[in-house]
């Protein structure tokens, strides 16, 4: 059961030679700002995974660790929301360009359109979707609205390789010729796409991402996201392109 997913955690072990142990020596960072937006909050949890979690737990946890990550790269970083806090998508964003970090990310775990999910009842009688036939992967988000475009697409495309490196595909999803996506892909083999709306990345002023890592309502990809190593180890591979592409 799972082999991939147990496939990619030997991976993720192996790429911490890369992004945890060498790469620091090379890449120090100047203790720049870099604001870490969780998204969703405690009312409004975004979309609920296979097994009953909710998407703001998944984010808050990967924030939580990538912002340790981030620290001991030497960076400053603030967030637009702490664990237990609500929060607009006004306030986080007046919040961060008040601060001016030279990076705002948002992290967001994926759901899918309803015609590819079934519903499925947990043994606790929660009600939750499924996957019809699996769909996995991270996806990148830019605005062609935000004022740094070129500087967030080229972080994005770091984002995008880093993650590669590590054994992580892109999902295709979401340019899928269905209602609700149709997004164009700036950058097809790095899951990168435009996505021009989205209030966070066009208001923002610093260069930004918006990210959602996996597909927590594919049972496989719920399981990899929940992984401690696989969390720790994407959190590096961030921490690494937020190194490289401000050096
Ligand atoms: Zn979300």
């Amino acid at each position: 059961m799972f082999t991939k997913a147990l496939f990619l955690l030997i991976r993720f072990l192996y790429f911490f030679i890369i992004f945890g142990f060498i790469s620091p020596v090379f890449l120090f960072s100047n203790g720049e700002i870099i604001v870490l937006d969780s998204g969703h909050s405690p009312s409004n949890f975004g979309a609920l995974s296979v097994s009953g979690k909710t998407e703001v737990e998944y984010n808050d946890n990967f924030t939580n660790e990538l912002k340790q990550q981030l620290q001991s790269s030497g960076f400053k970083v603030f967030l637009t929301r702490e664990i237990e806090e609500e929060a607009t998508l006004k306030d986080r964003v007046r919040y961060s360009n008040d601060i001016k970090p030279v990076l705002f990310i948002s992290i967001h775990h994926d759901s899918a359109q309803l015609q590819h999910l079934k519903q499925i009842t947990l043994t606790n009688g929660i009600k939750t979707y499924k996957t019809k036939t699996p769909i996995s992967g991270f996806s990148i988000f830019v605005s062609k609205n935000n004022k740094k475009f070129g500087d967030s697409f080229l972080f994005a495309k770091n984002v995008g390789k880093n993650l590669i490196s590590l054994g992580r595909k892109p999902s295709l999803y979401h340019a899928q010729k269905i209602k609700g996506e149709n997004k164009p892909l700036l950058d097809f083999k790095l899951g990168i796409y435009q996505y021009d709306n989205l209030y966070v990345l066009r208001k923002s002023n610093a260069p930004s991402i918006l990210i959602e890592l996996g597909v927590i309502v594919d049972s496989e990809d719920e399981f990899i996201c929940s992984h401690k190593t696989y969390i720790v180890e994407v959190s590096k591979a961030i921490a690494y392109s937020v190194r490289s592409f401000l050096k």
